[in-house]
């Protein structure tokens, strides 16, 4: 068989496992494997190269992607999808790796409808945000990446007695938030899913601050509805006078080398994508849901909205006091 394995949208710490493991699962089998250069961009413009075992040595500790990534707005139009079917038949290729999130799998989905070969995603994203699996690849070194930031900044606010804004990733999903916020010991933790009443916590932190708190870290997921974490803390200013200093982590999130649990996941599901292409499936998304390899329809990583965990979210309520 001919395969090739591109990775699309934005890039996250694990990617490179991924790649590594297609490949070499890949090369067992005799198949033939090329690496595509900049995701759907690489599709375009025909920037394909042969990639063998040897091609993917020494870059399981590393994040970001060797194959590049980008965003491109012409795959998006027919003319681009047509391009890019133009490209995968004059290398013969037969099935088709993409690593990514769900702006990737939509793509995906948009190149079946004019390319016959199969297409398998692997979920390879920081958010958490697909349906189809408990952990997405990069999700877990992001978690640690915030973590590692929250503990610095409590020292500080311990320091200083301040209250503490910090601002973590997550687009629409408050999967970082929530589990950094739990695994840091944040006072607050604020997800796009639930409603942010601020007037109820600034009551509660008022309470924390009688029950002998002398500083507090929130915790903000960037898609929250009340806004971004400097109009929260102007906001929280305008109702109870308290200054909030602003931390927001931004890229430093993305990057770094995966943890052995992201190169794990990687590992496991850069050979299932081979298994499932080898099995004649297409148009699908490997995942690991409750230790199980499972796949589901590319649609349907996205049209389904995992939730947060519920317990976790309980449990949030009664630590923070
Ligand atoms: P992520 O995979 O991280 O969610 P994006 O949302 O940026 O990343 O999407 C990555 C790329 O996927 C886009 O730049 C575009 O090339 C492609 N894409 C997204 N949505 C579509 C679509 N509806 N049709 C065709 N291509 C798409």
């Amino acid at each position: 068989m001919r395969i090739a394995i591109l990775t699309s949208g934005g890039d996250a710490p694990g990617m490179n496992a991924s790649i590594r493991s297609s490949v070499r699962v890949a090369k067992s089998l005799n198949w033939t494997v090329f690496g595509v250069r900049r995701g759907y961009r690489g599709l375009i413009y025909g920037e394909l190269d042969e990639m063998g075992s040897r091609s993917v040595s020494n870059i399981i500790q590393r994040g970001g992607t060797i194959l590049r990534a980008s965003r491109c707005k012409e795959f998006e139009t027919e003319e681009g999808l047509l391009q890019a079917k133009r490209t995968l038949e004059a290398y013969g290729i037969q099935g088709l790796i993409v690593i990514g999130g769900d702006g990737s799998f939509r793509g995906a989905v948009a190149l079946s409808k004019v390319w016959e070969g199969q297409i398998v995603g692997v979920p390879g994203t920081i958010d958490n945000d697909l349906w189809g699996t408990d952990y997405t690849i990069g999700f877990d070194t992001a978690i640690n990446t915030a973590v590692e930031a929250i503990d610095k900044i409590r020292d500080t606010a311990e320091a200083q007695e301040r209250y503490f804004l910090v601002e973590v990733m997550g687009r629409e999903a408050g999967f970082i938030a929530l589990e950094a916020g739990l695994s840091g010991g944040a006072e607050e933790v604020m997800v796009p899913e639930i409603h942010t009443d601020l007037p109820e916590i600034h009551k509660r932190l008022m309470q924390g601050k009688q029950r002998g708190k002398t500083s507090s870290i929130l915790i903000v997921a960037e898609g929250n509805q009340e806004g971004n974490a400097f109009e929260i803390a102007n906001k929280l200013k305008t109702l109870c006078g308290s200054d909030y200093r602003v931390v927001v982590l931004g890229h430093i999130q993305r990057g770094g080398s995966p943890t052995a649990r992201d190169r794990i996941l990687a590992t496991k599901l850069g050979a299932y994508a081979v298994d499932v292409l080898a099995e004649g499936k297409a148009t699908v998304m490997v995942g690991e849901v409750k230790n199980e390899l499972i796949t589901t329809p590319l649609e349907q990583t996205w049209s389904m909205k995992k939730p947060l965990d519920p317990y976790l979210l309980r449990l949030n309520m009664v630590l923070e006091t």
